[in-house]
């Protein structure tokens, strides 16, 4: 999923208020930065000695650090399930007025234990369970306790594990609003929309949002990430109503008197917080892309619009197909218009788009065209492969938002790419600097709504971004390859796809995943160097300045290591590209045979690594100036503004601060740049 502003805007605005979306909607993670002093005041001996103890000893196990800390969210685990979904077939009805569906569930599923009696399915508060029977209509006894949101039935007799179940559920669901959830905009369940007196032009839709756990206030279900199983969607609903749900369609039966029943069927496991519905007036444009019909359903007076703005959708199809190595792998792919919506949602084979976001005529098309290509990509990583658990949603987010990337540059360039990827830059950055701070894979969260925020979309692309810079374009397009092949219609969490990674590049890569996935934080290089006339040669210093958070509860990284390219220019302007290995040390110093002191000595220039650096110098060593992240962006952005179609102002570093802005706000820097216009500086010559 992919949240945007209610208003559409600017490529620039877009981003800007999409991280305060993350910052301001979500419910706050506890600012450690904040939480030091009153643990002093507040905290016991026990306490204080323990937080001494993870300040000693940083690399403790998580649970130490978590114990240190009184206000750490309970650890969050995969659920455990004592049955496995085989299939859910819905049939659906609507009632405008009350704003509720009529339903019946059929559910079948196979006990994982013997002597199976009761069944334990979550079923929100929006939930009244009428009946439960056997497949052969026996009636079942059964409590739904609304406060718990849990339906528990009684069963005829004891099943075990070779048994396959069906029993049939006969419901209604109250509509929920579409507020809550998500960044406050994206639905919790069922959300009808009608024409009211201060909103007389409203349309008639009734769409629904599962992620992360809202499928269960309209149907019953084992409503989290790693239970996968087939379904299908019956809908009956007045003539002029057009129904879209998963799958493929198999039925459309017009039932003679001003209804039609719509059957949809989903033939590939999936997640059950990706079961769908929208039901709307809709015009549909009909595509396709190798044999697979590619569908948007758009509003008729909207026709034209919709019809340039999703012009590409097959060509992003093939892209998606090509990049991962396996070809789109569903009976059709849907875009469906919606309103009220806070942005874009990959439901299994059909897509919701907020109808606020399509452009006009006279509108670029940057934005949705970066939706699309984000909820597409949904369709290989969170849909085809799906994290086990929320505490792995990187993998669905990280991955969705570096193939919208990726894709955004196969279609605009190279420079945009590195623009997209400069921008995620400063969001993490910024995210840090606010005192958001986490690893990216933990347990320790209230909501799995929390970890929807700019380490599971922008830390996660960027980290995929240094591991192929890594293992190399070759071994990481063969990891990615077998990573979705080898698992594909199963749940996965980091360790599969690390495995993945390290068979098709040969690599050990658990140091990578180590630090980057599971541990906060990132490093701060100070870099320095001095050249050696009479040997001609030039020696750079390497040093990690960053300092662990004793008052974290989070495991941290003390040094890390990593491969960088560094650039060295001569005094003749000639640029040279080296590859050195920084080690998990404080210091480290690298030599090179040179003919002459270098003009400059650029530590990874092309941005590949998530780092702060600080100290370029000048040939006689003094301190010239410090180039953290945000100096990168605001030079990635300056620099590739004509190819990228940014628009382009030009800047200067002369009244910043470099010390104070680039050490401690690198990303308030480039904001502090391009707010405010200023001319261009070369800061290496
Ligand atoms: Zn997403």
């Amino acid at each position: 999923m992919k949240p945007l502003p209610v208003e559409p805007a600017s490529v620039r605005e877009y981003k800007v208020v999409t991280t305060k979306v993350w910052c301001c909607h979500l419910i706050p993670l506890p600012k450690e930065s904040n939480m030091f002093p009153a643990r002093l005041t507040a905290c016991s001996l026990a306490s204080f000695l323990l937080l001494g103890l993870v300040t000693l000893w940083p690399l403790r196990p998580v649970a130490l650090a978590q114990r240190a800390d009184p206000e750490a969210p309970p650890a969050q685990w995969t659920r455990i399930s004592d049955f496995d979904t085989q299939h859910l077939a819905l049939d659906l009805r609507f009632d405008w007025p009350t704003e509720t569906v009529h339903g019946t569930a059929r559910l079948t599923f196979k006990p994982v234990r013997s002597d199976f009696r009761r069944l334990t399915l979550d079923a929100g508060q929006p939930m009244t369970v009428l009946e439960v029977t056997t497949e052969s209509g026996a009636k079942l006894d059964f409590q739904h306790d609304k406060a718990a949101e849990k339906l528990t039935i009684s069963l005829d007799r004891g099943y075990g594990r070779s048994d396959t179940v069906t029993l049939v559920i006969t419901y209604q669901a109250r509509a929920t609003p579409p507020t809550g959830g998500l960044f406050g905009v994206f639905g919790t369940g069922l959300t009808f929309l009608r024409p009211t007196s201060t909103a007389s032009k409203r349309r008639y839709q009734i769409w629904s949002q599962g992620e992360t756990e809202y499928n269960r206030n309209w149907f019953p279900c084992f409503d989290f990430p790693s239970d996968k199983f087939t379904s299908e969607v019956r809908a009956t609903v007045e003539t002029p109503y057009t129904v879209i749900s998963n799958g493929r369609l198999v039925s459309d039966t017009d039932n003679g008197d001003g209804t039609h029943t719509v059957h949809w069927r989903m033939e590939q496991p999936h997640a059950s917080y990706l079961l769908s519905i929208a039901i709307g007036q809709y015009r549909v444009i009909t595509n396709e892309y190798d044999g697979i019909p590619v569908q948007s359903y758009v509003y008729p007076d909207r026709y034209a619009d919709a019809r340039r703005a999703f012009a590409n959708l097959p060509r992003m199809m093939a892209f998606l197909s090509t990049e991962t190595g396996i070809r789109y792998p569903y009976a059709k792919y849907a875009q469906t218009m919606i309103a009220e919506f806070g942005g874009g949602m990959e439901n299994i084979t059909t897509t919701h788009l907020a109808d606020n976001l399509l452009p006009r005529a006279h509108e670029e098309l940057d934005n949705i065209e970066a939706l699309q290509a984000h909820e597409l990509a949904h369709q290989w990583f969170g849909n085809l492969v799906t994290c086990r658990d929320w505490s792995e949603i990187w993998l669905s987010e990280g991955f969705a938002t570096y193939f919208e990337a990726l894709y955004m540059g196969e279609r605009f360039g190279t420079a945009r790419l590195r623009a997209i990827l400069a921008e995620h830059h400063a969001t993490y950055h910024q995210a840090w600097n606010e005192g958001r701070r986490r690893p990216m894979v933990t347990r320790q969260f209230a909501h799995p709504d929390q970890l929807f925020d700019a380490y599971a979309y922008s830390r996660g692309a960027l980290v995929l971004d240094m591991l192929r810079f890594v293992v190399g374009d070759e071994a990481w397009r063969e990891g990615i390859r077998h990573y979705l092949q080898r698992h594909q219609f199963q749940n996965v969490e980091t360790g599969d796809f690390r495995r993945a990674m390290e068979e098709a590049s040969g690599m050990g890569l658990d140091w990578f995943f180590d630090q980057w996935v599971y541990r906060m934080g990132h490093p701060v290089f100070e870099v320095t160097h001095r050249y050696d006339a009479d040997r001609r040669q030039l020696t750079v210093k390497v040093c990690q300045v960053q300092k662990l958070e004793p008052a974290s509860r989070h495991v941290q990284t003390e040094y890390f290591r990593t491969p960088v390219e560094v650039e060295i220019v001569s005094a003749q302007g000639r640029r040279q590209t080296v590859r050195w290995f920084v080690e998990a040390q404080a210091e480290q110093e690298f030599s090179l045979p040179l003919d002459a002191a270098p003009r400059a000595v650029r530590f990874d220039p092309q941005h590949r690594l998530i780092r702060e650096v600080i100290g370029e110098t000048t040939p006689t060593g003094q301190l010239r100036e410090t180039a953290g992240a945000g100096w990168w962006d605001c030079q990635h952005r300056h620099q590739h503004s004509p190819q990228t179609g940014l628009s382009a102002r030009p800047v200067t570093h002369r009244r910043c601060n470099p010390l104070l802005s680039r050490v401690v706000f690198p990303h308030r820097h480039s904001q502090h740049c391009e707010d405010e216009g200023h001319e261009r500086t070369d800061f290496t010559r």
